[in-house]
């Protein structure tokens, strides 16, 4: 199969003429700037915020290149990932013409993005065991699909999805494959971002929201080719990136032991978490997990949720997903969290007349 990315994209877009700021406009370091209407005083927390800050992140890229072992013109920072997904819509469809496909259940945003930009979703179930059926998944392709959203390790299952599965779907589709690996650290699996160079309609999402811990800096990234990246770049407001999160992030990505050591210490609890939940009377079943939450079935979820916030423990209710009744997604937290979550779910589950009662 062939893929043409300038047919994919919006012709518009291949059009568009980009905003160009003062940064663009000079990128050197020294001189008198007088380009930007910034305040030449300082700013008025008497730390260095007044100038605008890289627009292409040139230092922070370079880093995680080194890190991701991609070059740096391959990667593209959003404000958060959510922000790179509602990119790829306005780059690809065109509102109420073009589609994509999502298999539920699987992350929320994707279809919300598509809502936001008017843009159809075809729905490909995961299977009972939320697995990926490729041949399911190609059938549903359309001529005007555009985008199918994959991810693996899956929000809310959190299962890996077989990698055979989603090379089938990177073969057989023509247009833009998207791979989320939000969850990829916690996983022994492999980063598509190394099949980057075999599939020009690859593009791999990872974020530093979950295992780095940097969930309130909004940092998302993208991996495909120099030419997508080009597109994302194109279009993104020019200053996504604010300075205090490109100047914290590089400073942290130097940090890498303290990653591995928080990485090891969630899988500990997680494995501990998932002991413990299997000998909790009443939990029906935990669903096998590549990232750092579990989809647990529990009777009368609904319930149990709302008992467990009278505990002050806050769970994610996932029953009324696809494939998810009386699911609930619990985030491994730490040691004290876990034990504590345990003997609260232990109390509720052995309290027959509460757990009866619905809603
Ligand atoms: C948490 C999560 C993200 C991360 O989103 P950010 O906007 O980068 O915080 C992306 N995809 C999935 C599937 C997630 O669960």
């Amino acid at each position: 199969m062939s893929f043409d990315l300038q047919q994919l994209l919006r012709p518009h877009i291949a059009a568009l003429k980009p905003y160009s700021s003062a940064r663009d406009e000079y990128s050197g370091n020294e001189g008198i700037f007088l380009d930007a209407n910034e305040n030449p005083l300082g700013s008025i927390t008497g730390q260095a915020y007044n100038r605008y800050p890289d627009p292409y992140q040139s230092q922070l890229k370079q880093k995680l290149a080194d890190i991701k072992n991609v070059s740096s013109e391959r990667i593209f920072l959003g404000n958060g990932s959510d922000e790179a997904i509602d990119l790829l819509f306005r780059a690809f469809c065109r509102p109420g013409i073009d589609n994509v496909i999502i298999m539920p259940p699987t992350y929320g945003m994707y279809e919300v993005s598509a809502g936001i930009n008017d843009v159809p979703v075809r729905k490909v179930p995961l299977t009972p065991d939320f697995q990926l059926n490729p041949e399911e998944v190609l059938a549903a392709v359309t001529a005007a699909t555009k985008i199918i959203f994959i991810c693996s390790p899956n929000n809310p299952s959190g299962n890996k999805l077989l990698r055979e599965s989603i090379l089938t779907v990177l073969r057989g589709f023509q247009g833009l494959v998207v791979v989320d690996e939000a969850y990829i650290d916690f996983s022994d699996e492999p980063s598509f971002i190394h099949a980057l160079d075999e599939f020009p309609n690859l593009l791999v999402m990872q974020t530093l929201s979950k295992a780095w811990g940097l969930a309130a800096l909004r940092l998302g990234m993208a991996f495909a080719s120099r030419e997508i990246i080009a597109i994302l770049n194109k279009i993104k407001p020019p200053y996504n990136i604010s300075g205090l999160t490109q100047a914290t992030v590089i400073k942290a990505l130097g940090n890498t032991d303290k990653l591995e050591q928080m990485i090891e210490e969630i899988r500990v609890q997680k494995e501990q978490l998932r002991l413990q939940l299997e000998k909790t009377a009443g939990v029906e079943k935990v669903y096998p997990s590549h990232a750092n939450f579990f989809l647990v079935k529990v009777p009368h979820a609904k319930s149990v949720y709302q008992q467990l916030i009278t505990k002050k423990i806050i769970v994610r209710d996932r029953s009324g997903v696809y494939h998810c009744g009386d699911c609930l997604r619990i985030t491994v937290g730490n040691k004290a969290e876990n034990e504590q979550f345990i003997r609260a779910l232990q109390e509720i589950l052995a309290t027959p007349i509460a757990s009866g009662l619905e809603n």
